[in-house]
């Protein structure tokens, strides 16, 4: 038996569908939800992100703006830009693409950022609502593998959840959304004791610690769900041949290519696993999904009181 595959392309489309009818909701009360990214700096996986982003917008009819301040750009810059955005009232939410260049302070950036506009759940404010358990705009990632959980009905009350790190943009707003679901939670990190014995009494495993292939297939309890947040480019071909020695098709790939995208969890995990989020296809178009959310969501927050009904 293998795993369900809990496909995030599938729920992107879903949740995609539900936005556009909101959008167009709004629209009937002359509010369009609009995003302006900043992107400082020339990274080119900076580039791609922020791209994305804004192809998303555009398919479901949301407005956008790219800001490109140049890599020598100051803090003070950034931080009057902030405040230009803060007072826009077209733009609901203000996406700051990470990292930002070296010179500039990216937590007064962050902070500067209206919580009301907080689209990325990074500012203080926004982590507090969430840990009080108040409304409020959730980091897209974990919000993401929320959705899938919910919408493949994997029972997360009174569940043993295992979380793989803590971050504050992954592992950290997981565990608490989490708890909040009414699971069992223990954060595990680099110091945790005995994490495969950890792992094994888990009916839900979130593993998001940027190691590829680290959660061995024996560590899955058999029916367990897994969601895989990691995103491991693996170019070693030996490395390669390890992970993937039954997946020969994926092998094939990577040598015509040269490189493949692993998850956090090895692969075999899908003949262990009851339900598991595949890498690539899992949580990475959920990313993107809760941003486009969560800026309709701030779009209605904001405005949606205000606005003429009919206008
Ligand atoms: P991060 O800030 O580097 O945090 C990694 C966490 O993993 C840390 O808490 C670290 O523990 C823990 N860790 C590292 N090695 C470990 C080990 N051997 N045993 C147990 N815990 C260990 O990474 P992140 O930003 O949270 O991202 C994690 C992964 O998710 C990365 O692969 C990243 O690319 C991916 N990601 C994907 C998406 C997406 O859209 N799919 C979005 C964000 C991130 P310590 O705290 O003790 O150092």
């Amino acid at each position: 038996m293998t795993a369900r595959i809990l496909d995030g392309l599938k729920i992107r489309d879903e949740i995609f569908a539900e936005l556009k009818q909101e959008i167009a909701k709004l629209s009937a009360r002359g509010i369009r939800p609009g995003l302006a990214a900043v992107l400082a700096g020339e990274n080119p996986a900076s580039q791609l992100y922020v791209k994305s982003k804004i192809a998303a917008c555009e398919q479901l009819g949301m407005a956008s703006w790219m800001h490109t301040p140049p890599p020598n750009v100051s803090t003070e810059y950034m931080l009057q830009l902030m405040r230009d955005l803060n007072a826009d009232d077209n733009v609901d939410g203000i996406l700051v693409q990470l990292p930002l260049p070296k010179q500039i302070d990216s937590k007064k950036v962050l902070e500067a950022v209206d919580p009301a506009k907080d689209v990325d759940g990074f500012h203080p404010v926004s982590l507090g609502r969430l840990v009080s358990n108040r409304p409020g705009l959730v980091a897209c990632t974990p919000a993401g593998c929320m959705e899938i959980l919910r919408r493949y009905d994997v029972p997360i009350e009174g569940a043993n959840a295992v979380v793989l790190g803590r971050s504050d943009i992954v592992g950290k707003p997981m565990a608490l959304l989490l708890m909040h679901a009414n699971a069992t939670v223990t954060i595990c990190h680099s110091k945790t004791r005995d994490l495969a014995d950890v792992v094994r009494r888990a009916d839900i495993v979130v593993a998001a610690m940027g190691k590829a292939g680290y959660v061995q297939a024996d560590w899955i309890r058999p029916g367990a769900a897994v969601i895989d947040v990691g995103t491991n480019k693996v170019t070693d071909p030996a490395e390669a041949e390890k992970l993937l020695k039954n997946f020969p098709q994926r092998l094939e790939k990577f040598r015509a290519k040269g490189n493949v995208l692993i998850g956090d969890v090895h692969p075999d995990a899908v003949f262990t696993a009851g339900a598991l989020s595949p890498v690539p296809g899992g949580v990475g178009p959920m990313t993107i999904t809760m941003l486009m959310s969560n800026t309709v969501k701030a779009a209605k927050l904001r405005r949606g009181k205000t606005a003429v009904v009919g206008q």
